[in-house]
């Protein structure tokens, strides 16, 4: 199989991506529960016990278009998924490509990159893999003659909140005309004139992102980041590529020793992800409703979730440890949600 068989095939793709244990894990002796019996599966042993107390493993199989175990690279993953959604944007169509799982699962490391030295695959991430590719693309004779520009946007969406990543972190507000073409009013979107513009931008923004952690700005495991490469033409929209480092959706959040903000946060989370999924099933079925209002994560990116030419990539993470068992089954089911008709 290659690439082009997967996301150009169909308007969803869905994929999952296994990390190694990471040292803390090792050192915990934490028992690995995850493993790909073939091309497109992953298979979880969840651990159990009986009436009787004895243990047992229960094994739960579950589909995609690709699984990536822990040996992949970002270049592999990057070539399965989001690397067919450029082509999209060039045939003026909107792309999404979305990160989800629980927080230490891979996101970031997927998404952005990882240039810390710390992790033994130190990597470029999809954003700056997408962003080369896109000015490659640009640079093609038959898309020269078009007159693209490229244009960049980084935001944040924190408890239904706008903040301007790229403007440190100026708070916006989202408005829908009659017309429901929706607008994030104010977002800074920068011409940028090659993939280390783009890389810069996002290294700025990301630094904006972690900054500042206060009460009002929380943690950034717990806000949706969006990275979105327009190409104008003639100062029209000709096509758009999203990019979304999601909220981590991990579960067993402590409903007694929560305080207040992280019960609100969660709550929100939970319903911009569920909002997330109807949205991109409403895409997959050529449904004409599409709840976007659910949420402002789905709300701001309408302009995906419409039109004969969107696509939608989903990368599921998961972490491999025992412990991790009730988020990454969480992870599993939405997954294969997304998809199933
Ligand atoms: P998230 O963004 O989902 O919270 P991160 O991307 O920050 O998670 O990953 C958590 C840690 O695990 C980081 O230190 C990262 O370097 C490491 N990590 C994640 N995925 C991989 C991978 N595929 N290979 C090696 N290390 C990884
Ligand atoms: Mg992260």
């Amino acid at each position: 199989l290659s690439p082009s068989d997967t996301v150009e095939a169909h308007r969803i793709c869905v994929c999952v991506r296994k990390r190694p244990l990471n040292n803390k894990e090792v050192t915990k002796k934490e028992i690995d529960v995850v493993s790909i019996p073939g091309n497109g599966t992953m298979l979880l042993h969840e651990a159990k016990q009986k009436v009787d107390l004895t243990k047992y493993l229960d094994n739960q199989v579950f589909h995609f278009d690709y699984s990536f175990d822990e040996s992949s690279t970002n270049d592999l993953v990057y070539r399965f998924t989001a690397k067919p959604l450029v082509q999209t944007i060039f045939d003026g169509g909107m792309a999404t490509c979305f990160a989800y799982g629980q927080t230490g699962s891979g996101k970031t490391h997927t998404m952005g990159g990882d240039f810390s030295g710390k992790s033994q695959n130190s990597a470029k991430g999809i954003y700056a893999m997408a962003a080369q590719d896109v000015f490659a693309l640009l640079k093609q004779r038959r898309y020269s003659s078009l007159d693209l520009c490229p244009y960049v946007t980084f935001f944040e969406i924190y408890n239904s909140m706008v903040f301007d990543l790229l403007n440190k972190k100026a708070k916006l507000r989202v408005l829908e005309d009659e017309k429901q073409q929706v607008q994030v009013v104010g977002l800074q979107e920068m011409y940028v004139s090659c993939a280390e513009d783009v890389i810069k931008m996002i290294e700025m923004g990301s630094a904006c992102r972690t900054s500042g952690q206060t009460s009002a700005n929380a943690n950034s495991s717990r806000s949706h980041a969006i990275l979105q490469v327009i190409l104008r033409r003639r100062k029209q929209v000709h096509g758009k590529f999203s990019l979304v480092d999601l909220a981590g959706n991990e579960r067993g959040i402590d409903v007694r020793s929560s305080d207040r903000q992280t019960l609100v946060e969660t709550a929100e989370i939970n319903r911009s992800l569920l909002a997330l999924k109807e949205c991109i099933r409403s895409l997959g079925m050529d449904s004409h409703h599409i709840p976007f209002r659910m949420s402002k994560l789905t709300q701001v990116l309408r302009d995906s979730f419409i039109g004969e030419n969107s696509r939608t990539c989903m990368i599921a993470m998961v972490s491999p440890g025992m412990s991790s068992c009730d988020s990454t089954v969480n992870t599993l089911r939405y997954a294969a949600r997304v998809k199933e008709l």
